[in-house]
């Protein structure tokens, strides 16, 4: 079986801004049985998160799979960066994160209409904002969206929960993405809603149990990445909808 995470992180969001190489997300990976991995920085310029993921492709081109990062702003158009990722560097894929970006039309609707015209998924930290994903669900039918965290980084809210998996199921255009998702039972009954094909496994790694930089060797990052892959193998799901969750719904969408 193949297992591709679709949420690794080169450079994280946590309070240290937490930057990993290559060759530590490749070590991570090969401890948890992870065969490919979807990589990206934030909390930097988009021209910076880009250029560290068109190196990481460099390092391992064969496991390694681009997101360009999107920074958008009225003033800081950031279209003819993401469009040069994709279509001369080969990304697969943008990430965007509402702490750091507006998802307003006026601001990221060309970033959305752009990953449409171009084919490639849009993988979006929503932090919980229900109708900002509505909205871009709605205006961008044409472009798929990767719900990360299944809406909100380990929310521990049922009710919101169900809201971003019934948004999900309403719209054709909506993937769910397991990474940081603490109420797992979720993940099951996102399967009997929606199907098993548009849910996605993540890690959001590299991330180990403890917080601290003690804690980040590849043995602790492969343990949390691990367990990740174990929370899904554990799943009351048929083995057909593990593998499709673990690898098969991501292989298809990024045409691996
Ligand atoms: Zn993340």
């Amino acid at each position: 079986m193949m297992v591709v995470d679709i949420h690794a992180h080169l450079k994280h969001g946590d309070r240290r801004r937490t930057e990993y190489t290559p060759a530590e997300i490749l070590a991570t990976m090969d401890g948890a049985g992870i065969e490919r991995s979807v990589v990206f920085a934030m909390c930097t310029s988009a021209e910076r998160a880009i250029a560290m993921a068109e190196a990481a492709v460099l390092f391992c081109p064969a496991r390694l799979i681009p997101f360009a990062y999107a920074l958008p702003s009225y003033e800081r158009p950031v279209l003819d960066l993401l469009r040069s990722a994709i279509m001369e560097l080969g990304f697969k894929g943008i990430k965007l994160h509402v702490g750091e970006c507006t998802l307003a039309e006026y601001v990221s609707g060309p970033v959305f209409a752009l990953a449409g015209r171009l084919g490639v998924p849009c993988l979006v930290d929503f932090g919980g904002q229900l109708e900002a994903c509505r909205a871009v669900l709605s205006s961008h039918p044409e472009t798929t969206v990767i719900i990360a965290h299944f809406g909100r980084y380990l929310c521990q809210d049922e009710a919101l929960v169900d809201q971003f998996i019934a948004l999900a199921e309403g719209h054709a255009n909506a993937y769910l993405d397991t990474s940081g998702v603490v109420l797992m039972h979720k993940i099951v009954e996102a399967v009997a809603r929606l199907g098993p094909g548009r849910i996605l496994f993540g890690t959001d790694g590299p991330h180990s149990f403890r917080d601290g930089p003690e804690y980040a060797s590849a043995a602790d990052t492969a343990a949390f990445a691990r367990a990740a892959v174990e929370g899904i193998l554990a799943l009351p799901l048929s083995s057909a909808e593990k593998r499709a969750i673990l690898g098969e719904n991501a292989a298809r969408l990024l045409r691996l």
